[in-house]
């Protein structure tokens, strides 16, 4: 369950019994004189196998013990007085007894989750906690602190002592869990098979966060092996735990039936979401989200999603033959700040032409004006529409938006197979525009957090960093600096049929 992966969880201890286990000897030492003999050290494993819930690989282990030259006096004596149907409903305090494992895709945070579970039950004390809070800070790894608590078990175990078996039992309110780990890197997947082997059900842990839900689920990715894994291994009852939600901040989830309608407009009567579902229903939902400050006081800027000609207006342009007044155009886009109004003066980037706005509709209905947040069609004459494609923008003449060819920008590196290196071919993809673009140098890698810089003039970039890159489409585009327009500053770039990153517009150089 941890980056590295090593250790296995398996809480059991049988005195005097080697039990090899994913190559590691772990030996439990003997309780009683060493000098005793090996039938009595035998049966004594047999007993405590047959008062204890051991899985069967250690009751193999055990038996091949007991098999020695010598025959092993059974102790059926003790066996005929054992009720073990009346003992097991006493045992633990009439408590059941299950055996779980955790599953989920390497760094899902299984360790973590699990850790903090068992510090939040009270099974590490707030002295012990204290201490790896301390110590996974000194080792620069402060957000490790509640793995630390299942991962001392794994340092021991490694060490070869004895195990604890406290640390992976936790209790619920009618059942005692006996905890396994599921390290999730797929060079582990033998160990997980093994954890998961023994378990009667599972907690599969999804990484909710951007990108790392999907690195999940792709080749290679443990979510979807791991519960192919524990299903074929015959674990039928699984609970799915939505990890990492802080990071979520404002998405909500909500359960739906497209087919059945329910959830949709009225909460849910069904009894079976009622259960673990009190939400809202989508409408609802819908209805709560906060619209967004809108850029009215900016200058005004339109990016052009369509670009069309109306049936009336194609009617008046065969008329303008005879005439020779331009009838005009539509463009359809969303106006991302400032307004609109009818009459107005337009400048168009990059082609660097003037036209005057004849008519504005809004929702299909004509309107006088328009404003940020709008998505409008706008009645454009005086210009030529070759001249005008999906992606340029619209602004005013007095405060136009730049064009140009090259620009530097931070990007976000996505989890990508490929690293980045100098004259990457991408596709840059901004507003309404989809250009090819190349990485034309590669300036720094940054801090993701502070945003300094960490290294000059990398050779290649890899997933995960951030870094300052200057970057050359092929024809002009319409940019602005990030500061000045977040709407317009933003951008991604995709490679081969996938997104290989996110940047903000730092610099236009021409
Ligand atoms: P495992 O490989 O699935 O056991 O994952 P770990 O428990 O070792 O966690 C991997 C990383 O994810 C660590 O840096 C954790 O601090 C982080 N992490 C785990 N759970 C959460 C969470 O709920 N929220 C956030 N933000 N990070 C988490």
């Amino acid at each position: 369950m941890t980056v590295s992966g090593k250790k296995q969880t398996m809480g059991f201890e049988v005195p005097g019994l080697t039990v090899e286990e994913n190559g590691h000897n772990f030996h439990i030492p003997q309780k009683g004189p060493s000098t005793e003999d090996t039938t009595t050290a035998a049966s004594d494993v047999l007993e405590t196998v047959s008062k204890s819930p051991l899985p069967s690989h250690i009751m193999q282990a055990a038996e091949e013990q007991s098999s020695a030259p010598t025959p092993v006096k059974r102790s059926s004596k003790l066996r005929q007085q054992l009720d073990v149907k009346a003992e097991l409903e006493n045992r633990q305090g009439g408590k059941q007894l299950l055996n779980l494992v955790v599953i989920g895709h390497v760094d899902a945070g299984k360790s973590t989750l699990m850790g903090h579970m068992l510090y939040l039950l009270g099974n590490v004390n707030k002295r012990t906690m204290h201490k790896y809070e301390q110590e996974s800070k000194k080792a620069g790894k402060a957000s490790f602190a509640y793995a630390w608590v299942l991962d001392e078990t794994g340092e021991e175990r490694e060490r070869g002592v004895t195990m604890d078996v406290g640390m992976t039992k936790f209790e619920t309110k009618t059942k005692v869990i006996t905890l396994m780990d599921a390290p999730g890197h797929k060079d582990f997947i033998p160990n997980m098979i093994t954890g998961a082997a023994q378990a009667d059900v599972a907690v599969l842990v999804v990484d909710a966060s951007t990108g790392e839900f999907e690195a999940g689920f792709e080749t290679g990715g443990q979510t979807r092996e791991h519960g192919l894994l524990v299903r074929s291994l015959g674990v039928t009852q699984l609970a799915v735990a939505v990890n990492k939600m802080d990071q979520e901040g404002d998405v909500a989830f909500v359960p739906t039936s497209g087919l059945s309608g329910e959830n949709l407009i009225t909460r849910s009567q069904s009894g079976e979401l009622m259960k673990w579902y009190k939400g809202l229903c989508l409408l609802e939902q819908i209805d709560s989200f906060k619209p967004p400050q809108r850029s009215i006081d900016k200058p005004f800027r339109l990016c052009v999603s369509d670009v069309f000609k109306g049936r009336i207006l194609i009617i008046k342009s065969l008329l303008s033959c005879f005439t020779d007044q331009g009838s005009g155009f539509c463009v359809t886009g969303k106006i991302e700040a400032g307004y609109v109004q009818i009459g107005d003066r337009l400048l168009a980037m990059p082609p660097n032409e003037t036209c005057t706005v004849k008519g504005i509709t809004l929702h299909d209905e004509p309107v006088d004006w328009a404003a940020a947040g709008d998505h409008v069609s706008l009645t454009l004459v005086g210009m030529d529409i070759i001249k005008i494609n999906v992606g340029c923008v619209f602004c005013g003449p007095r405060d136009p938006i730049k064009a140009c060819t090259r620009f530097r920008a931070r990007i976000l590196i996505f989890n990508i197979e490929i690293p980045i290196t100098k004259g990457f071919p991408v596709l840059l993809h901004y507003q309404t525009v989809s250009e090819p673009a190349v990485i034309k140098r590669l300036i720094s890698v940054l801090n993701k957090n502070t945003g300094e810089v960490t290294k000059k003039k990398p050779k290649l970039l890899t997933k995960g960093q951030n870094a300052l890159v200057e970057l050359q489409t092929q024809r002009p585009i319409a940019l602005e600096l990030y500061k000045d327009f977040k709407e317009l500053g933003r951008f991604m770039l995709r490679y081969s049929g996938s997104t290989i990153a996110a940047g903000v517009v730092t610099e236009i150089k021409e």
